[in-house]
């Protein structure tokens, strides 16, 4: 499920989006990996600007420490926009009339 921030905290806020706590509750990896002779291992950032919704957020941040501290602190509101509801084509039921027997 996707999340909506909203920083309004009048300030611009940045978080990295932890490989421990972020990729692991994310379950892949979003790090960026810089090559060399031992490639390193980058977390990702999230960057909220002031009083704009980001949407479409994975929810494994707010497994980050930092994130989960400014909602508490009041500067990060927390929305779960509902998820868009999937119209299944209805059945047409049609009764199903016995076969009337042909009169000879
Ligand atoms: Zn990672």
């Amino acid at each position: 499920m996707s999340i909506r921030l909203t920083n309004i905290s009048h300030r611009i806020r940045s978080f990295h989006l932890l490989h421990e706590s972020y990729c692991t509750a994310l379950g892949q990896c979003s790090c960026v990996v810089l090559g060399g002779r031992e490639p390193r291992r980058v977390a990702a950032s999230l960057v909220l600007p002031a009083n704009i919704p980001v949407s479409g957020l994975a929810e494994p941040v707010l497994e980050l420490a930092k994130v989960q501290r400014a909602i508490r602190a009041g500067e990060i509101l927390v929305e779960r926009p509902p998820a868009p509801t999937i119209h299944r084509k209805q059945r047409t039921r049609r009764r199903v009339e016995p076969k009337k027997r042909e009169s000879r």
